[in-house]
């Protein structure tokens, strides 16, 4: 599937539609889901195009080691670092991707069941 420039993150990263932004970095955007599935649930996005784990170049691995960055970061912030969170990465339609810009989603605030459905 070709990257799509209308999709809804990108108008996100450039700032063309809102979002309850929580952590930018040059590189990272973070915001909370529209449709949180827990009471902390913010979505890590990689500001490059790149539509799933499946599209990424070995050139990217800078950025996607910022991106894990920014969830450390962000769960210090939130002050869930010390009590747990969950990181997901969905992709394609086994693991139900919705959204192809690659996102890391960040759920927190509840107790985690194992394994995930
Ligand atoms: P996926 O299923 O692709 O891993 O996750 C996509 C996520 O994006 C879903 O959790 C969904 O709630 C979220 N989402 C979809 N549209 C929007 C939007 O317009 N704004 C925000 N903040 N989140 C969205």
């Amino acid at each position: 599937m070709p990257y799509d420039d209308n999709g809804i993150f990108a108008k996100i990263i450039r700032k063309e539609i809102p979002a309850k932004i929580v952590h930018e970095t040059d590189t990272v955007l973070a915001f909370e889901d529209i449709n949180a599935k827990a009471p902390i649930h913010i979505l890590i996005v990689p500001k490059v195009p790149v539509e799933s784990v499946n599209d990424l170049q070995d050139d990217h691995a800078q950025i996607m080691g910022e991106v894990l960055l920014a969830a450390r970061d962000i769960a210090k912030q939130l002050n869930i670092d010390e009590k747990g969170y969950r990181l997901v990465i969905n992709t394609n339609s086994d693991a139900g991707q919705e959204i192809f810009h690659l996102h890391v989603h960040l759920l927190a605030g509840r107790k985690m069941t194992w394994p995930p459905g």
